[in-house]
């Protein structure tokens, strides 16, 4: 592995020298590094926890996207969340774990555990339905995030709840789509990314065919990736490469990823959910970015179920959660990396979530 990496790291330094060899000098848009964005929070862990950053040349910068589910979530979703556990014979809320303790203005998930809330940890949707089942006295409100990764997961299980008439069982939906994230990115004159590393398990459903329309139309290389070290350094030599040769393309150097997708659980997605407007956290609202479910399923959607409050969007005072999802900056230009916000203490989802930017600085990059 470790021989793979290095020649994928050699190939690099070639191609971003002769990439920055050809770039126009001293015109208004000369640029002397290339920025490559990750838009996955495992491949956000694996680059940091493997020091990839080292190998590279310093001419070449990673920064991190949007990719881990928890840190994209609108803060209002979580306060809406914990607001929901606190009602008065109130649901037992079913999450993935790192949910739990992503504060929000009135507390975590956690916090309104340990005040009597119930709130139950599950792996999956499917689990949560089972739970209600279990439980049929009580309501069962899965918290639905993450991306095309786990929102087939939901639909099945909304699809379960009602052939088997599970009454008791809802979803509060924040899903979100990774293609409409991608272009609001690209069209933020603030925003600097050269090339995609794009997600492996998310281009195991929709396919590396996806990305196509990006690469042709903004003329950003889009190259999915697995996760092992290896395989990350191969999709970023693919990017350069293409920078430097071809000019971009949409491409896969995972060979779990087909063009094509996975066509049944697009399926699903398409079945159970319709597309929405929803905010992003610190990007607003990205149009047609989310999944909500089809009206046919309303009596499984807790939004309509449980009388919730609506809550703006805002930002956790002082922290750059928005600013480090989008590639503005870095997690240790936070003021409060490594200070105010650590893992024992977050102050931010970056610093919450196993895929977190600002966790796996703090873990494995801080000096
Ligand atoms: Fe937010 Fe903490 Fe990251 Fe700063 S270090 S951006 S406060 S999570």
């Amino acid at each position: 592995m470790e021989k793979v990496v290095k020649q994928y790291c050699e190939k690099i330094h070639k191609s971003v020298t002769e990439l920055l060899a050809v770039r126009p000098e001293g015109r208004g848009t000369a640029r002397l590094d290339v920025a490559v964005m990750e838009i996955c929070g495992t491949h956000t862990m694996a680059i940091a926890s493997s020091g990839l950053r080292n190998l590279l040349p310093a001419s070449l910068r990673l920064v991190s996207g949007p990719g881990c589910p928890v840190c994209v979530t609108d803060q209002s979703y979580i306060d809406r969340a914990v607001h929901l556990s606190q009602l008065a014979g109130g649901p037992v809320i079913a999450t993935y774990g790192d949910m739990v303790r992503v504060p929000g203005r009135s507390g975590s998930l956690a916090e309104a555990r340990a005040a009597g809330a119930a709130i139950e940890v599950v792996a999956s949707a499917t689990r949560a339905v089972e739970l209600a089942k279990q439980n049929p006295g009580r309501e069962i409100v899965f918290l639905a995030v993450g991306f095309e990764t786990t929102a087939p997961g939901t639909a099945l299980a909304v699809l379960k709840a009602r052939e088997e008439k599970v009454k008791n069982f809802s979803v509060f939906t924040a899903h979100k789509l990774i293609l409409p994230v991608m272009r609001a990115l690209l069209s933020a004159d603030d925003v600097r990314v050269d090339g995609f590393l794009c997600p492996g398990h998310v281009s195991v459903i929709i396919g590396w065919g996806a990305y196509e329309e990006i690469a042709r139309r903004y003329r950003r290389p889009c190259v999915v990736a697995g996760f092992d070290p290896a395989q990350i350094v191969a999709g970023i030599a693919e990017i350069v490469r293409q920078l430097a040769e071809d000019g971009p393309a949409a491409c896969s150097v995972y060979p779990s990823v087909s063009k094509e997708g996975n066509p049944a659980a697009l399926k699903l997605l398409e079945d159970v959910f319709v597309l929405a407007d929803v905010p992003w956290r610190a990007l607003g609202v990205v149009p047609q970015s989310g999944l909500e479910l089809r009206e046919e399923f309303a009596a499984f959607d807790a939004a309509g179920r449980f009388d919730l409050p609506e809550v703006p969007s805002y930002e956790l005072p002082g922290c750059r959660c928005g600013d480090v999802l989008s590639g503005r900056c870095l997690p240790a230009d936070c003021d409060l990396f490594a200070d105010r916000c650590t893992p024992r203490r977050p102050v931010g989802p970056c610093m919450v979530s196993s895929e977190g930017a600002c966790a796996a600085a703090y873990k494995y990059e801080r000096r």
